[in-house]
């Protein structure tokens, strides 16, 4: 807190509140540095990047994505008049399955729009490997995967271009933000000049760009926020195993499997699946009860993209079965830093309670005898 104050009487004396301040620069630096490239350019939310990140890279006609996603992945889309098409999702980390992503190509589309769900890594390489073959551009949308490493690369590496959030709500954040980074250096001009009205100096205005600075409040947050990202994680993996452990056995609930050993995950999210005959009531009925208690779960991410009336009339690519079954079973539980180990234990007596108190008669003759 004094730092964050600190960092305020410093803007204000600076009298530099927006359009490429001096915070704004050493935040940049710091991210520069921390993810290893200069191709980064920040942004003052994630929604405003992903738009300027297809305008930028001149994405048309069709691109193939996920529904199991927030609608802003979509929306980022529409606003580039781009017809998105709704590929389903493999069923254990929920990223769009590549094995279907195939059969969704026409001669319209040009890119691929896949997200890092919950900040599990997308099918990398596979998905690279169709990008190549059929000459399409790849792009994820990194919005939960910020501080998700491969091996010692970060995640951002993989695809032409990552886009990340920095909203409150996210892991990382600054008050606001979205941050791009891209394989094409040549990009970063043009993202710059698309993020501020097009301007290439006071004059001249080389594109019809829109509004998306990050201003010197939103980038003095980042700084302080990146400073605690190790502790922040380090507290949400005790959380997480503490879950997994006490969840593991109960009837019902399918955590997600460990992800491959090389993955450096970043407990972004605590997504558990219920099915409703093993456990004893459906999902829709939890999310109720647990609210009861005064446990706040999300239903991420329910109902799918595609069932939003706004979408209604896009074209779905097969059944999404897997989608719609995610869709309908998940809960993802509540994981901060400032979460106490006590009241994760006590959140999952409750849901072991609730458990055994909906177990319909005949299953729990069979499971005492
Ligand atoms: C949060 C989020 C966004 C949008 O980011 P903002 O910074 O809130 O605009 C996009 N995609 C996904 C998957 C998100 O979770």
């Amino acid at each position: 807190m004094d730092e964050f104050s600190q960092g305020l009487e410093e803007i204000w004396s600076n009298r530099w509140l927006t359009n490429d301040g001096p915070v704004l620069r050493r935040f940049t630096a710091q991210l520069c540095n921390t993810f290893e490239t200069d191709n980064l350019c920040l942004f003052n939310n994630g929604t405003l990047a992903l738009q300027i990140a297809l305008q930028g890279m001149e994405v048309s006609g069709e691109v193939i994505t996920t529904p199991f996603t927030f609608v802003a992945t979509t929306h980022a889309l529409f606003w580039n008049k781009i017809r998105p098409v709704f590929v389903d999702i493999e069923p254990d980390y929920y990223t769009l399955d590549p094995e279907k992503v195939e059969a969704a190509i026409t001669p319209w589309t040009t890119a691929i729009l896949a997200t890092h769900v919950y900040g599990h890594p997308c099918a990398l390489n596979k998905l690279a490997d169709i990008a190549r073959r059929h000459n399409l551009k790849l792009l994820y949308d990194a919005a939960h995967a910020f501080g998700v490493n491969i091996g010692n690369q970060s995640i951002a590496h993989f695809g032409d271009l990552s886009m990340f959030s920095f909203h409150a709500t996210k892991l990382f954040h600054s008050l606001e933000g979205g941050m791009l980074i891209f394989r094409d250096s040549g990009l970063k001009s043009k993202f710059d000049y698309l993020k501020n009205f097009g301007f290439k100096n006071e004059v001249e205005v080389v594109m019809p760009g829109t509004n998306a600075k990050m201003n010197e409040f939103q980038a003095l947050m980042g700084i302080q926020v990146l400073g605690y990202l190790n502790e922040i994680v380090a507290r949400r993996i005790k959380i997480a195993e503490l879950y997994r452990d006490r969840l593991r056995d109960v009837p019902g609930i399918r955590l997600t499997p460990p992800l491959p050993s090389e993955i450096k995950y970043n407990y972004a999210y605590m997504p558990i699946e219920i099915d409703e005959q093993e456990f004893g009531m459906d999902r829709e009925a939890l999310y109720a009860r647990l609210k009861e208690w005064n446990v706040y779960t999300r239903r991420y991410f329910y109902p799918l993209v595609c069932d939003f009336a706004c979408y209604r009339n896009v074209t779905v690519n097969g059944p999404l079965t897997v989608a719609r079954r995610a869709a309908e079973r998940i809960l993802t539980l509540p994981i901060y830093d400032g979460l106490e180990l006590s009241e994760v234990e006590a959140i999952c007596e409750i849901v072991k309670f609730l458990q055994t108190q909906n177990v319909p008669a005949h299953r729990m003759g069979s499971s005492v005898g």
